[in-house]
């Protein structure tokens, strides 16, 4: 198996090429040349558990890995949830079920891409002998799954730039307590959009990216879509024969990662598949699913920091796809969409998505309703799948983070937080945090300060 850039101006790579290279050099995503068709194969993959379904799907993709490489990666990357599925699927009543992706050590779904991504990353330095560095910038979760994801890892630093206030408590200590000296949280006095200037300024200087062994760890990756596919599978494998026939997968969405993955397993031959995305105040995806009009507006801030995004990263792939894998016109699009802040698109029925989107107050909302009528509860990113009542299809909502990773969003909601032994673990260690201003200089200099020379 290939990959190719959605701007069609790269040249195939290999599926390790592809997991070290992250961003296409012409600018793109990139994306398998053929998706292979897994119809026929669901039957035979019907009985198989988490890691044995990860490692069926991963052979279509990683053809240029040697039998055997994949099960011990799969197995370390996995080892680490504290439910035996991996992935729980809880049946709610009335068809309905919460896909639990929060059992990997931070708490949150990124860690089913994370952890397997830094295992990838493990064999490509034993394999090239050059060591990496991680530099990127996070609105919490994703900085902590990438910290843990790659902490194993001999040699590996980590620079990880968060805005400094205004990610939670105990988001912060999962980046700052890990007791390594080799990963650098790095508290930045600006916006989420800031550091993520900051992080595109430095990728943009070449020499110093290859100088410092420079790599990017964000949803870009197509190894991480790749490894959020395998519980879409995983669910719709736990159905019933008559349950699968009609099944809406709901998405709490803001880079369209998780949502992307589930769609390419519709694409590659999963029968009865809908999708609806759900976002909180930063609608642009409900804008574009209503409206096929695609505008970028300022990010809030909402209770559901992780989608406080307005540029959706993965959103590339799905158009790629749309355009039956014309790059130029790819090319068209995004270069006006990064000139003029909007895009128009006509959707047929069967690209569509249903949307949604949720303000602050109806996520306080839906905590405290699911709290009251099924006796759990949900963080404030899951809250937005439940905005609606299900519609008579099987529907899966995916819970994308634990309730204990927002303790105040928790007490405002229903008056009580959840807690979670590997957080309460953190709250008695030392933090290690480095404060920086908003300037590309000064993390510059941080950075060469603190490798190895
Ligand atoms: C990252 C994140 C999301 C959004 O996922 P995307 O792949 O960016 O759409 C939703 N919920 C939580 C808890 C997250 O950390």
């Amino acid at each position: 198996m290939r990959f190719v850039s959605t701007r069609g101006q790269t040249s195939p790579l290999s599926f390790s090429e592809a997991v070290a290279t992250g961003l296409a050099p012409d600018g793109g995503l990139l994306v398998p040349e053929n998706l292979p068709g897994i119809g026929d194969l669901l039957p035979s993959w019907a009985s198989l558990d988490y890691p044995s379904l990860c490692d069926q799907f991963f052979r279509l993709f990683a053809t240029d890995l040697s039998e055997g490489e994949l099960r011990p990666m799969i197995d370390r990357a996995y080892g680490g949830f504290d439910h035996p599925d991996i992935a729980p699927l809880r049946p709610i009543g009335d068809g309905r079920y919460v896909l639990e992706l929060f059992h990997g050590p931070t708490l949150a779904f990124k860690d089913f891409a994370l952890q397997f991504l830094g295992r990838l990353y493990g064999r490509q330095i034993r394999e090239t002998g050059r060591p990496i560095n991680v530099l990127g910038a996070t609105s919490g979760d994703t900085g902590a799954a990438a910290i843990h994801g790659l902490l194993h890892l001999e040699g590996v630093r980590q620079f990880v730039l968060y805005p400094k206030g205004r990610i939670s408590d105990l988001q912060e200590r999962q980046m700052a307590c890990t007791g390594s000296d080799h990963v650098f949280p790095l508290a930045i006095d600006g916006s989420f959009d800031d550091t993520q200037r900051i992080v595109k300024t430095i990728f943009g200087d070449g020499a110093f990216k290859v100088r410092h062994g420079l790599s990017a760890v964000n949803s870009i990756n197509l190894a991480r879509v790749l490894a959020q596919c395998v519980y879409y599978l995983y669910a719709w494998l736990r159905l019933n024969s008559s349950e699968r026939t009609d099944v809406t997968f709901v998405v709490p969405t803001g880079n369209f990662g998780n949502v992307l993955a589930g769609w390419l397993c519709h694409r590659m031959g999963v029968p009865g598949l809908r999708f609806r995305v759900a976002t909180n105040r930063n609608d642009i995806l409900y804008r574009f699913f209503t409206t096929g009009i695609y505008s970028v507006r300022e990010v809030e801030s909402s209770l559901a920091p992780s989608m406080d995004i307005q540029i959706a990263s993965n959103f590339e792939r799905y158009l790629f796809y749309l355009a039956g894998g014309d790059s130029r016109r790819i090319r068209d699009v995004m270069t006006r969409l990064s000139e003029e802040g909007r895009l128009e698109w006509t959707l047929t029925a069967d690209d569509r998505f249903d949307a949604t989107r949720s303000s602050d107050d109806e996520i306080l909302d839906q905590i405290r309703r699911v709290h009251d009528e099924y006796g759990f509860l949900i963080d404030p990113h899951t809250a937005c799948g439940f905005t609606c009542p299900g519609e008579g299809r099987t529907e899966i909502i995916l819970a994308t983070a634990s309730p204990a990773k927002f303790p105040s969003v928790m007490k405002a909601a229903v008056g009580e937080a959840p807690r979670h032994p590997n957080l309460e673990d953190l709250k008695a260690r030392p933090m290690n945090i480095h404060s920086l201003p908003a300037e590309v200089d000064a993390v510059r200099a941080f950075i060469t300060d603190h490798l190895p020379s």
